[in-house]
């Protein structure tokens, strides 16, 4: 049963058992009872736009993979057949070829272990920008 069901039940309960909510307590309970439900219909509208976010997340996730391995399968597998997921980055500071694995590689920021220089991965898309 979910929230706005049970909310739905206890209003029941309340019609059937001859609730008078012009008494004294029976004014409370009323309130009570309209927040109730204005909080069980509020909690299910934030719960099915999470829900709705955490899938939109996944595509994006998804997406942001395929776009990763497209752009670095092109530039870095001439010479060695790759693990999947691991891709090979050039030092600007020392020309050192470095091994990083996919996750290493969405952080952005590499260290150079050869050199010891921080230095940030571009993406670059294949295609230029079209007009001159
Ligand atoms: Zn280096």
């Amino acid at each position: 049963m979910d929230l706005n069901a049970k909310a739905a039940y206890i209003r029941g309960l309340m019609t059937g058992m001859e609730f008078d909510p012009a008494s004294k307590n029976g004014k409370v309970i009323a309130a009570m009872m309209d927040l109730l439900e204005e909080m069980a219909a509020t909690v299910t509208e934030h719960d099915d736009a999470l829900d709705q976010v955490y899938d939109e997340l996944e595509i994006l996730d998804e997406d942001m993979d395929d776009l990763v391995s497209d752009l670095y399968d092109v530039d870095f597998d001439e010479d060695e057949p790759e693990e999947e997921g691991i891709y090979e980055v050039t030092c600007p500071n020392c020309g050192e070829v470095a091994t990083v694995d996919e996750e290493t590689l969405l952080n952005k920021e590499l260290v150079c272990p050869n050199c010891g220089a921080a230095f940030d991965i571009e993406l670059e898309a294949d295609e230029e920008p079209e007009g001159k």
